[in-house]
Formats: structure tokens, sequence, C-alpha cells
């Protein structure tokens, strides 16, 4: 009888598990550094998905490799691609378990992918839709890692000589799809550690965002373990709605919220922090409001980042209207915060802040709905 074994993939793996990997592949101890090196360019550099591409490694090792290892990335459930260039990509990762990967061109260098770190959210803001889904769990490091691959497949985007590096379209990554970071700081980290070394898919570390609800004791750590930039979903300039909007603001104050963000590791006027602020119709969007948002502010090295709140199916909110928020936008930019407004991307295909999912979940429902009906029938 032929023994089976489960072949893991590299893609996603860190250096030590890659290490590993070569050692048990039978690689002499005094090759394992320059054999590591050449899989890791080969994995993260090249974005190679088959062994055989692997020129410079020995057939034999080649195939040590291949008899218990893939290149394989997550599978693609669905994608799409919005009239303005926006792709959606969901991502399976188990049976009944995705999430949402979108690519957004015309931001930073060239383009930025939103990426998430967990399925679903714990938490509960009142205005965002990802708080709805029941089923929640951490992503792993390379399960975060995988999407930016699977973007770069997508996108044509791995570098086939030097030159490609200057036009590369994903050039910024932005942790703000489904999902609070900070509640899964260690894999966000490690991720980060692999998307920013300089042999393999290299985006700096100042290129990549976290973004996070507030939860204030991880604040430090993210700073110091990862030198990321910083955003927060910030939403209200009182205790009372933000308690309501954004509800860990109950756990963690505004005033404790902005302490942590004037204590944030590498903070400057050279690396500001974002302050997300969704425009909700009679909700948020007064000039008293703005006015107390700079006020609130001063003295933090700060972005101001208005988004036209997106609704979905059921949400309790509608967006404020294009004049109020551009009222609002000219006295934050009287202040000296700089264009401030999120041009709403995707919308055609429901990638816009707070929407991921909501689409395919609707349409699954609907396939569920017509096999029902014809099991129905055909009894
Ligand atoms: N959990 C993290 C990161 C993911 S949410 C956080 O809350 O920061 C990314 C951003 O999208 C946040 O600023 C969030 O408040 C915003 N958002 C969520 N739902 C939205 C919606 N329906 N319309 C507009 N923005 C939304
Ligand atoms: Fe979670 Fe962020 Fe949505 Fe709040 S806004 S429910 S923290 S994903």
């Amino acid at each position: 009888m032929t023994e089976t074994i489960s072949k893991t993939s590299l893609a996603g793996m860190s250096r030590e598990d890659l290490r590993t990997v070569v050692l048990e592949a039978g690689v002499p101890e005094k090759q394992v550094r320059m054999r590591l090196g050449q899989l890791w360019r080969w994995v993260y550099y090249s974005g190679v998905t088959t062994f055989d591409q692997m020129t410079d490694i020995a057939k034999p090792l080649r195939a040590a490799l291949a008899e218990r290892h893939t290149l394989e990335r997550p599978a693609l459930s669905e994608r799409q691609v919005s009239k303005d260039g926006t792709r959606k990509y969901l991502i399976k990762l188990g049976p009944g378990i995705e999430v949402e990967a979108v690519y957004i061109p015309g931001v930073g260098r060239s383009g930025a992918l939103c990426i998430s770190s967990q399925v679903g959210c714990t938490l509960n803001c009142t205005f965002c839709h990802t708080g709805t889904q029941a089923l929640v769990r951490n992503l792993t490091a390379a399960e975060i890692v995988t999407q930016i691959m699977i973007a770069r497949d997508d996108l044509d985007d791995w570098p086939k000589s030097a030159k490609d590096l200057d036009s590369r379209a994903i050039t910024n990554i932005v942790f703000m799809g489904m999902g609070e970071p900070l509640y899964n700081l260690g894999n966000v980290a490690a991720a980060m550690a692999i998307l920013s070394d300089g042999e393999g898919i290299a985006i700096s570390r100042r290129r990549i965002t976290v973004s996070t609800s507030g939860v204030v004791p991880q604040m430090h750590d993210l700073g110091e373990q990862t030198q990321a930039m910083l955003a927060i979903s910030l939403h209200a300039t009182n205790d009372e709605l933000r308690n309501e909007l954004v509800p860990i603001n109950k756990a963690y104050p505004l005033v404790e919220l902005l302490q942590a963000c004037r204590d944030y590791p590498g903070a400057s006027n050279a690396r500001r922090i974002t302050f997300e602020y969704v425009m909700l119709k009679d909700v948020n969007d007064s000039d008293a409001e703005a006015r107390k948002l700079v006020q609130l502010l001063r003295g933090i090295p700060a972005k101001i980042n208005l988004i036209p709140f997106n609704p979905w199916p059921g949400s309790p909110y509608e967006c404020s209207d294009w004049g109020r928020i551009e009222e609002f936008a000219q006295i934050v930019n009287k202040a000296g915060y700089a264009s401030p407004i999120r041009t709403p991307r995707g919308r055609d295909i429901d990638a816009a802040c707070g929407q991921l999912r909501s689409q395919s979940i609707k349409k699954r429902a609907s396939e569920k709905l017509k096999e029902r009906l014809a099991a129905q029938n055909a009894s």
C-alpha cells in the first residue's frame, strides 16, 4: 500500500518554516543558508507556482520539495473587476470560511491592496456589515500573506526583471478589510515580517497601514513590533456617540485612545496617523462636530479621511448628502488637513468599505433558495 501524505504549501511560510523545509528535504547543514535564500526568492520575489520554475535549484532537490509540498494559494470563490479598475477577491479558506481582499488602483505610487485579518469580527460597530457576521476566527500569518500573493498572481505583478520593481501594481497594503487586526496582532506582525522582507515581496513597512477601532492596550505593541502606519476608526467626537457607533469605546474611551495616539511609536509629521471618519447623515456630520474633530486632534500628527458611508442591506444609517460632506471637509481643510474625502471605489461590485461579502452572502442565499425549490419540484 502506498502511503499518502497531505502536502503543505510553501506559500505564506516564514523563513524559519522554510528553513525546516529545506533541512527536511535533505540539504546538508552547510548549504542550508544558500538554498533557503534561493527558495525564499522563488516563493516571494518571483512568486512561482511550480517547482520546475526554480531553475537554479538542482532537479533532485526540486523533486524532494515537490514530494511533500506545493506552492498552491488558497482557492478563489469569486473574482470581480469594477468599472473603475477595483478588483475584489473572495478567498476560500475552508468550508464556509471566506475572506475578502480588494485591490484599489490609484493609491500611493500605484495601488493599494486592502486585506483582512480575521474572518468576521467580534466587535459590533453599528454601521459595519462585517460586525454582523456570526463566524469569527483569526487568520494565520500565511492566510494574510497569501491574500497579497493571490492579488499579485491576478495582476501579473511579480517582477520579471529589476525594472519591473518601479512599476508594481501593488505598492501599499492596508489592513482595512474584515476583522480587527489588533485582536490578531501576533499573526499580523508575522505577516508583515514576510511582506516587508527586502528579498521577497518587499513592501516597506511605511507603506503598510493597520486600521484599528481603538484597541488601546495593543497600540503601543503594534508600533514597536511592526513600525506600521496607524489608522484609527474614530467616527465620533464624543464618548456618548462613539459608545454607540464603535462600542469598544466603552472599554477604551476617547481620552485614552487619543493619548495612545500621542504615544504611538514613530508617529511624526512625516508619519502621520490617519483618522477615519464615516459620514452618517444627521448622526455625526454637523459643522460643530467638524470643529470638535479638529480640536480633538490638536497636537497629534494627523491626517483625516472622510469616508462616505456605504449602505448595506438592512443598515440603520444613510450616507450624508454630498454637499454636507463637502462643508464638513471645508472646515477640516481650513484647519490645515488636506484632501480628506475618500472616493467610494468599486461600488458596482460591493467592494467598498464595510460591504465586503454582503453580495456573495445574498447570492448564496438565492442559490440555496433555488436549490430548495428545485428539490421540492423533484420530489
Ligand atoms: N476593524 C478595523 C479595520 C477594518 S474596518 C477598524 O475598524 O478600523 C476598515 C474601515 O472601514 C474602518 O474605518 C471602518 O470603520 C470602515 N467601515 C466599516 N463599515 C463601513 C461602511 N459601511 N461604510 C463606510 N466605512 C465603513
Ligand atoms: Fe469590526 Fe472594524 Fe467593522 Fe468595527 S468597523 S465591526 S472593528 S471590522
